[in-house]
């Protein structure tokens, strides 16, 4: 028998850059941009502020772009103050590496399991897909799922009755699959 598991944000992750006021290390994103043009070129940058003291920083989303080459539809959303635009950027490898941040996903996901029931199985086939790149640890998930501890869980991934093609120790954020056997 085959579970589909879904890891669902159900937030904006935090942004893990220091703060210059005060000693936070988490930003937070609310889907304000700010654009300016100077001349052709464009200037974009999607703000988030300091979950300790509320300042402000700048995420470069545009640097110097010529207006003719950015697409009318992403400037109407960044003046529209899109928070879907905002959780795109933020899970875009690109804008990441350029401003040097990282994600905190804690508390911004939930997994749904379906809620099936799942007694007397001989074995279970769990596929989980991720609904975006969110850095999860199996073992945390797969206790989630079944309501077990993460001891027990890591019991049954030393016993060898629970196994995966992917590792379950350490942590993923792509789609995988693993078999519960009882
Ligand atoms: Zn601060």
């Amino acid at each position: 028998m085959l579970e589909n598991w879904v890891v669902t944000p159900t937030c904006l992750p935090l942004v893990l850059r220091r703060c210059h006021a005060c000693a936070s290390d988490r930003f937070r994103a609310n889907g304000k941009f700010r654009v300016n043009a100077n001349h052709k070129l464009l200037d974009a940058w999607l703000l988030v502020l300091c979950t300790g003291c509320g300042e402000t920083a700048k995420l470069t989303v545009l640097e110097r772009m010529n207006v003719r080459s950015v697409r009318p539809e992403l400037l109407d959303r960044m003046h529209d103050n899109d928070l879907g635009l905002a959780a795109e950027l933020l899970q875009d490898p690109v804008v990441r590496r350029r401003n040097r941040i990282a994600l905190d996903w804690d508390n911004a996901w939930r997994l749904d399991t379906g809620g099936s029931e799942r007694l007397d199985r001989e074995a279970i086939d769990v596929s989980v897909r991720f609904a975006a790149r969110i850095p999860v640890r199996p073992v945390r998930l797969i206790a989630e799922g079944f309501g077990l501890s993460r001891a027990e869980v890591e019991r049954l991934i030393d016993e060898g009755n629970l196994v995966s093609a992917v590792r379950l120790s350490g942590k993923l954020s792509g789609d995988f699959t693993f078999t519960l056997k009882r």
